[in-house]
């Protein structure tokens, strides 16, 4: 991805955040809010072996995203995050007519393709904006060292998805 693109990214995520009465941190019930504008719904179910969480476009406004039933708490939000990430960047095929169906693979927290590095930036910059962020490192490190479970805990992320956003925005080595 290159510096270019993960500031678009990062800007689309602050239009879409303007847009709404919520913000960061997010419970599970106002990062629905956000899908909800946008017209989409969530669902939880039981999805077949190697399908991980998917997004059905239905239409314009129209859409819903599933993720599998065992979806262990910590991660729900950042994986609903990442769907939207894919739904606002990679929905529409060469032609901008958009996919009916968007499916993760098992493998998208590792980053396998652009679109997954994409829309891990997309869901990092959605759930921890810098600024919320930046303001809440500053305010609760103590002696220059933070507590990443505690950050972790705030913005309702797993400790490994809060110290890559550290990293990205240079706050943590
Ligand atoms: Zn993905």
């Amino acid at each position: 991805m290159t510096e270019a693109r993960r500031i678009a990214i990062n800007k689309i995520t602050k239009v879409i955040l303007n847009s709404s009465t919520v913000t960061s941190p997010f419970s599970y019930e106002n990062l629905y809010k956000i899908v909800q504008i946008f017209g989409g719904s969530i669902k939880n179910e039981k999805l077949e072996k190697f399908t991980y969480v998917m997004i059905k476009v239905k239409g314009e406004h129209n859409f819903t995203i599933t993720y599998r039933e065992d979806e262990p708490e910590e991660e729900k939000l950042y994986t609903i995050a990442h769907e939207l990430g894919h739904y606002f960047l990679h929905i529409t095929d060469d032609n901008g007519h958009p996919k009916d169906t968007y499916i993760d693979s098992p493998l998208f927290r590792r980053g396998v393709s652009s679109e997954e590095d994409e829309a891990n930036e997309f869901a990092s910059a959605l759930l921890m904006p810098e600024d919320i962020f930046n303001s809440y490192i500053d305010s609760n490190k103590v002696e220059q060292t933070i507590n990443i479970n505690k950050v972790a805990k705030h913005f309702n992320v797993t400790p490994a998805v809060a110290l890559n956003r550290g990293k990205a925005l240079g706050r943590f080595l």
